[in-house]
């Protein structure tokens, strides 16, 4: 038997942003997800009350390397972990140097730190590429990865018997609010993000446990609501994108049109902030931008 906790990473002092999985048998304990760095010293008391530090952690299993989910992969490395990591992905995480600037880009210099911390290289030796499929057992667990881009093109979703830790692929739900989909640059593909939706479906999953933020129990209806949503962003975008409409005017345009969704929805002002933590709708501008752009020549 093994056991599944869900440690709530407080990312910039709030709680429900996000997740990282503690999942433990008699002797073995694994992280899916780490959180970034920046949250570090509260994924250490979160394990402390678990009676554990980041030494008993024998292996992470991450789901892709933006920063919210994998920032902190080295430190845990560090302390003794192998880190399970996508081919694609993993190059990054043994040279954060592009990752880092990339994002940097995105968020701009003076933001990095106080957003996500550092991060450091991890040794070649501590980083396992996962293959689409190919269990991993670890003690008594056996996980299986799955290889669902979408979000990102090195996304994987992690499955355990009938529970799926989704990353992103399965969008955000904070609380009781609404599902939506965090559309960040620079490797958001609407057709694969379905196509993964159906992948992990005909898994046949009881539960998923999101990364922003925890579990639930409806997969297929989570699906719907989810793929719905994620055709109104792209169209929304996609007609700003045709008009030719500055970028900063369909930041603001979006904005408002996601806080005039979850208010429709019955979601409050207080939870409308924890997703525009996790999941800036500015960001998801950016994304679906660059989709378009993408699509309108051709190469995607
Ligand atoms: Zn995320």
């Amino acid at each position: 038997m093994y056991t599944i906790k869900t440690l709530d990473l407080h990312f910039q002092k709030e709680g429900h942003t996000i997740a990282s999985f503690l999942i433990s048998d008699q002797n073995h304990h694994v992280l899916v997800e780490t959180g970034p760095e920046s949250t570090w010293l509260q994924l250490v008391s979160e394990l402390r009350k678990h009676q554990l530090t980041p030494n008993d952690i024998d292996a992470v299993l991450l789901t892709h390397i933006h920063f919210d989910h994998a920032g902190a992969a080295w430190k845990l490395a560090a302390a003794g972990a192998k880190i399970y990591v996508h081919p694609i992905g993993l190059p990054h995480l043994a040279s954060p140097e592009k990752l880092w600037q990339s994002a940097a880009q995105i968020y701009g210099e003076a933001n990095m730190e106080k957003l996500w911390g550092s991060m450091e290289p991890i040794e070649k030796e501590k980083l396992i590429p996962t293959a689409d499929f190919e269990t991993i057992g670890i003690g008594k667990m056996a996980f299986t990865p799955l290889h669902t881009p979408g979000h990102a093109i090195h996304h994987v979703a992690w499955k355990l018997d009938q529970c799926i830790f989704t990353g992103d692929v399965a969008g955000v739900k904070i609380n009781e609010g609404p599902i939506v989909p965090p559309c960040p640059p620079p490797d958001i593909h609407l057709e694969d993000w379905k196509e993964s939706m159906e992948k992990i479906l005909a898994q046949k999953p009881d539960k998923l446990y999101l990364t922003h933020y925890g579990a639930v129990t409806n997969p297929s209806q989570h699906f719907d609501q989810l793929k719905e949503v994620l055709d109104d962003w792209a169209e929304w975008i996609k007609i700003h994108f045709q008009a030719g409409t500055a970028k900063e005017l369909i930041e603001k345009g979006f904005l408002n049109h996601t806080e005039n969704q979850m208010t429709t929805a019955g979601t409050s002002p207080a939870v409308q902030r924890l997703y525009e933590l996790a999941n800036p709708s500015w960001m998801s501008v950016s994304g679906l931008l660059r989709y378009w752009k993408l699509k309108e020549a051709g190469r995607i």
